[in-house]
C-alpha cells in the first residue's frame, strides 16, 4: 500500500469496501476505474484501457467515463447485472488540503436503480431478501424502491416454493446472508438470473420501526431487516416514501409453480422469452404504467376468496354498462402520470418542476375520474372512487407556486409563477424594467449618434455591449465609448451607464435566481408531506385502470362473467383460448366445451399431433387464472371451480435448450404436481412418458393417471398418444376418455379441432410428416413400417417386448439396400429412442440435405 501515490491508498481504501461493485472514482470531469474494475470494464463497456503511475513498480490499469454521460454506461452495467458504486469528492477541490475527500454516495445495483431510463415503466423493479430459518422454512421479502412497496411472505414447502415464488416476478437481485447454501445462490442466479447480494446484519433501525408496525413474527423481522440493512446500505440518502410491510398470505392466493408459470406463458413466453404473445400482452388494455404493473400483480397471484373475486367482477360489470363513460375515463387516466413513481422521487428528492407539473396534471384530473365513475350510477362502481382523496390542497399548491413552462434544471429560474412570492416578484420587475432600459438607451444612443444600426446585445464573457458596425465607427463621439471586442465587420463598446445598469439587472437576476432555487425546494419540501396520500392515490388509481382495461377487454372478445359452483364441477360452453384465438386473427378459432361434473376428475385426451390438444388443456388453465383474477372469460358461459393450484407439464422445446434432458424435466414436474395437488387443484399433463422408450414412457404414464384417480383427485387434463391408455376407462370410474376430431380428406388430414367423447381413433402422424413435405419414399417407408408394427401389435401382448423390438431388426437387411446418404441416415435412426423433438430435429437435418 505504501508505494502507492496518497490519492491511489484513498483509492484503495474505499474499493476494499465495495469489492463486487464497479468502483466509479471521480477525478475532475471522469469517473475512473483501476486494476481489474478497469479491466473487466474496459470489457464490458468497450471503452478503451489506458493505463497511469500510480506510485508503485508498475502502471496502473485504468479506463473511464465522462461524468455528463455516466449514466449511460451505469446502465449496461446494471443490465448486466452488475453493481456500481459512486464515488465523488465530498469536499471543494480549491479549499481541500492534501487528498480532495472522497466517499461511496451511493451504491447502484440492478435491484435499487432510480433512474428513469434504467427502468421498464410497465414493470416493478423488486429487491427481494430471502431467509431461511432453522425449522426448515423460508421468507420472502421484496421492495421497490421507486415505487416504497414493501411486502413479504412466508414460505413453509421448502426452497422449490421458494423459487416458484420468485420465479417470474420482477426481480432482479436477492439478498441473504453470507452463509445461505451455495447450491441454492447458484440456482438464483441461474435459474432466475438475479444478482446476489449479502447482508448479514437484520435489525431494524428506529427509522423504520413505523414500517413494521403491524409485524409481530420474528421471522418476518429478521427477514425484512435484512432487506433494510441492504436498502440503507446502497442508498445512503432519504427512505421516507417507504410503505409499511404488507404480508401477503400466500394461502389467500392460487399458487402457480414455476414450470406452471413458465409452461402457461402468463407473463411471457417460452420461446422468444417476450411479452409478445404471453397471456398478460393480450389482456393489458390499461392506460396508465401504474395500472400496467397491477395488472402484472394481480396475473402473479390470482385469488382463492370468492368474495374478492366477486369485488373485482361486480365493479367489472358496473364498468361495461356505459361504453362512453369508460371511453371518457379512458381518455382522462391518460393525462394522469405515474403517481406511484413520482411520489417515490418526490422522497428521493429528484424531482424537477417539469415533473410537479406532471404531477398538478395528474391531480386535476382526479375529480375529473370522480365524476365520470359517478355516472354509472352502480353500487360497485361508486366503490370504486369514493374513498379516494383527490388532494385539493396539494393541486392548488402546484398551481399557485409552479409556471406552466417551468424548465427542466431548478438552478436557472423560470420555475415559480408571478404573484407567488412578493420580492421574487420585485426582483423580477427590476429585471424587467432594466431590460426595458436597455431598449430605450438603444434608442436614444441611436437618436444621439445618428448610427441607425446600432444596437445593444448580450453575451455571457463581457455582458451588455453597444455593437456599431465598421461602416459607421467614424460616426462615434469621442471618448464616452470604450472598446471592448473587435469583430469581422463591426465594433463592440461599452459606456458606464451600460454598466451601471447592468449591474443592477445582472443582480436582480442573481438573486431572483438564487430566491427561485430556494423557493422550489420549499415547494418540494411541501410536496414532500403528500407523498404517502399520493401512494394511496396511485393505488385506487391502478385499481380503476385495470378494471376499466378489463372491461374494454371483455367488450372487445366478447368475454362473458364467470359463475363459480361450490360442488367442484367445471362447465364451460364454446371455450376459446384467449391467445391462440387473438393470434389467428384471419382463421376462426374453433370454441370448444369443457365439462367434469363432481363424479368425474380426469379427462384423457388422445388426437392426432396438431390438432389442438395442449391448446385446448391451456385453455382451461387461462380461463380459470383469468376468472380468479377478476377478469371475465373468453367463452359463452362458465361455471367454474376455485383452483387453490394449477401445475401443468407440458410443451418440450424449452427443457432441450436448458440441457437437463427431457425426460427428467418431466419427472420432476409431474412428481411436484402429484406431491402438491389437492382435490381442489388442476393438473394437466400433456403426452407425459414421451421421453423415455415407448413401453417405459406408457407404463408410467398409466401409473401416474391411476395414482391421481385413486389418490389425488384433482381435475386432470391428461393427453397422451398411447391409445392403449384409453381402456383405463373401463377400469377408473372418475376418467372419461375425450378426443380431437380429424378427418382425412384425399389422403390428407383435417384437423377440425373439436373436442368429441370417445377415444380418437388413429395416430395420424404419418399424415402430418406429409403435410410437412417429407419425401414420398419416406412417407411410404413408415407407412409400411407402420402397418408391420400394427399387424406386429395385434400378435404379441405388450408384455413381450422384446419380440416386437425385433420387428425393426428384421427390416435392417432392408435398410443396407439403401444406398443414397439421405437413405442411410433415415435408415440408420433408432426410432424407438427417439423423442418426438428428436424426430423434428432430424427431420429439420434431413431437409436441409435435400
Ligand atoms: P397438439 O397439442 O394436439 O399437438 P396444439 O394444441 O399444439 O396441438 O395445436 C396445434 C395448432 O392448432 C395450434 O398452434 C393452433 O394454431 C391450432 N389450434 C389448436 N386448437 C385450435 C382451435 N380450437 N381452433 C383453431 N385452431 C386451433
Amino acid at each position: 500500500m505504501a508505494q502507492y501515490t496518497p490519492m491511489m491508498q484513498q483509492y484503495l481504501k474505499i474499493k476494499a469496501e465495495q469489492k463486487d461493485a464497479f468502483l466509479f472514482f471521480r477525478l475532475g470531469d471522469f469517473y475512473e476505474m483501476f486494476f481489474d474494475d478497469a479491466l473487466s470494464a474496459s470489457r464490458e463497456l468497450e471503452i478503451t484501457l489506458t493505463s497511469r503511475d500510480g506510485g508503485g513498480e508498475d502502471r496502473i490499469p485504468m479506463c473511464g467515463v465522462p461524468y455528463h454521460s455516466a449514466e449511460n454506461y451505469i446502465k449496461q452495467l446494471i443490465e448486466k447485472g452488475f453493481k456500481v458504486a459512486i464515488c465523488e469528492q465530498v469536499e471543494d477541490p480549491r479549499t481541500a488540503k492534501g487528498v480532495v475527500k472522497r466517499e461511496v454516495v451511493q451504491l447502484i445495483t440492478p435491484g435499487t436503480v432510480m433512474e428513469g431510463s434504467m427502468l421498464d415503466e410497465k414493470e416493478n423493479n423488486y429487491l427481494a431478501s430471502v431467509s431461511k430459518f432453522s425449522d426448515g422454512t423460508y421468507t420472502v421479502s421484496y421492495n421497490d424502491l421507486t415505487t416504497g412497496e414493501n411486502s413479504i411472505a412466508l414460505v413453509t414447502d421448502g426452497f422449490d416454493a421458494v423459487l416458484s415464488e420468485l420465479f417470474n416476478r420482477p426481480v432482479k437481485e436477492v439478498v441473504v446472508d453470507e452463509s445461505f447454501d451455495e447450491a441454492k445462490q447458484q440456482m438464483f442466479k441461474d435459474r432466475l438470473g438475479f444478482t446476489i447480494s449479502y447482508s448479514n446484519n437484520t435489525e431494524i433501525d428506529e427509522q423504520f420501526y413505523p414500517l413494521v408496525e403491524s409485524i409481530h413474527s420474528d421471522k418476518f423481522i429478521e427477514g425484512f431487516g435484512r432487506l433494510l440493512q441492504y436498502i440503507k446500505h446502497t442508498q445512503k440518502r432519504s427512505l421516507d416514501h417507504l410503505r409499511p410491510v404488507q404480508t401477503i398470505e400466500l394461502k389467500k392466493y392460487m399458487s402457480l409453480d414455476m414450470y406452471s408459470k413458465r409452461n402457461l406463458e402468463l407473463v411471457e413466453t417460452l420461446r422468444k422469452q417476450g411479452k409478445k404473445g404471453s397471456l398478460l400482452s393480450v389482456m393489458d388494455h390499461t392506460i396508465t404504467a401504474m395500472g400496467s404493473r397491477t395488472l402484472k400483480k394481480w396475473l402473479e397471484r390470482p385469488l382463492l376468496l370468492k368474495e374478492d373475486i366477486k369485488g373485482r367482477h361486480d365493479q367489472l360489470e358496473g364498468l361495461l354498462e356505459h361504453f362512453f363513460e369508460r371511453e371518457t375515463i379512458r381518455e382522462q387516466l391518460s393525462s394522469v402520470y405515474d403517481l406511484e413513481r413520482l411520489a417515490g422521487r418526490v422522497a428521493y428528492g429528484n424531482v424537477n418542476a417539469r415533473d410537479l407539473i406532471q404531477l398538478k396534471h395528474s391531480l386535476s384530473s382526479i375529480p375529473e375520474i370522480m365524476e365520470t365513475l359517478k355516472q354509472f350510477e352502480h353500487p360497485a362502481v361508486d366503490d370504486l372512487f369514493r374513498s379516494i382523496d383527490p388532494l385539493p390542497n396539494l393541486r392548488l399548491l402546484l398551481e399557485e407556486s409552479l409556471n406552466e413552462d417551468a424548465p427542466i434544471t431548478i438552478k436557472e429560474g423560470g420555475m415559480i409563477r408571478d404573484g407567488y412570492h412578493a420580492q421574487l416578484d420585485e426582483y423580477r420587475d427590476a429585471s424587467r424594467n432594466g431590460k426595458k432600459w436597455i431598449a430605450e438607451l438603444e434608442a436614444e444612443e441611436r437618436k444621439q449618434t445618428g448610427i441607425k444600426s446600432l444596437k445593444i446585445g448580450y453575451n455571457r464573457v463581457f455582458g451588455y455591449y453597444i455593437e456599431v458596425t465598421k461602416a459607421n465607427i467614424a460616426h462615434l463621439p469621442e471618448g464616452r465609448y470604450e472598446r471592448k471586442q473587435t469583430l469581422t465587420n463591426a465594433e463592440r463598446y461599452i459606456t458606464p451607464e451600460l454598466k451601471e445598469k447592468e449591474s443592477l439587472i445582472l443582480e436582480a437576476q442573481d438573486k431572483s435566481m438564487e430566491l427561485e432555487y430556494q423557493l422550489f425546494l420549499e415547494v418540494r419540501e411541501q410536496v414532500k408531506e403528500y407523498v404517502h396520500p399520493l401512494q394511496l392515490l396511485a393505488e385506487q388509481i391502478s385499481r380503476i385502470d385495470v378494471l376499466q382495461g378489463f372491461a374494454q377487454l371483455a367488450d372487445e372478445q366478447s368475454y362473458v362473467r364467470p359463475q363459480f359452483n361450490e360442488n367442484r364441477t367445471i362447465d364451460i360452453k364454446q371455450g376459446r383460448h384467449p391467445v391462440v384465438e387473438q393470434v389467428m386473427k384471419n382463421e376462426s378459432f374453433v370454441p370448444n366445451d369443457v365439462f367434469m361434473d363432481q363424479t368425474k376428475d380426469i379427462l384423457l385426451i388422445t388426437g392426432p399431433n396438431m390438432s389442438g390438444k395442449s391448446t385446448y388443456m391451456r385453455q382451461l388453465a387461462l380461463t380459470s387464472i383469468m376468472a380468479q383474477i377478476g377478469s371475465f372469460v373468453p367463452c359463452e358461459s362458465a361455471s367454474l371451480a376455485i383452483f387453490d393450484q394449477i401445475f401443468t407439464r407440458i410443451g418440450a422445446a424449452d427443457d432441450l435448450v436448458s440441457g437437463q434432458s427431457t425426460f427428467m424435466v418431466e419427472m420432476l414436474e409431474a412428481n411436484h404436481a402429484l406431491s402438491h395437488a389437492t382435490e381442489n387443484s388442476l393438473i394437466l399433463l400433456d403426452e407425459i412418458g414421451r421421453g423415455t422408450s415407448t413401453y417405459d414412457g406408457m407404463a408410467l404414464a398409466q401409473a401416474i393417471v391411476e395414482h391421481i384417480h385413486e389418490n389425488v383427485r384433482a381435475k386432470t387434463l391428461f393427453s397422451t398418444h398411447y391409445h392403449e391408455l384409453t381402456t383405463l376407462e373401463e377400469e377408473l370410474v372418475r376418467l372419461k376418455n375425450i378426443h380431437v376430431r380429424a378427418e382425412e380428406y384425399e389422403g390428407h388430414v383435417i384437423f377440425l379441432h373439436q373436442i368429441q367423447d370417445g377415444a380418437a381413433d388413429e395416430s395420424y402422424g404419418i399424415h402430418v410428416a406429409k403435410l410437412a413435405e417429407l419425401p414420398n419414399e419416406l412417407i411410404e417407408r413408415a407407412t409400411y413400417l407402420l402397418n408391420t408394427l400394427e399387424s406386429g401389435r395385434q400378435e404379441v401382448s405388450a408384455a413381450k417386448e422384446q419380440q416386437q423390438l425385433s420387428l425393426f431388426e428384421e427390416e435392417k437387411p432392408v435398410q443396407q439396400k439403401n444406398t443414397s446418404p439421405l437413405e442411410k441416415r433415415v435408415g440408420s435412426l433408432n426410432l424407438m429412442e427417439m423423442t418426438p423433438m428428436d424426430a423434428m430435429n432430424e427431420l429439420y437435418q434431413l431437409q436441409k440435405q435435400l
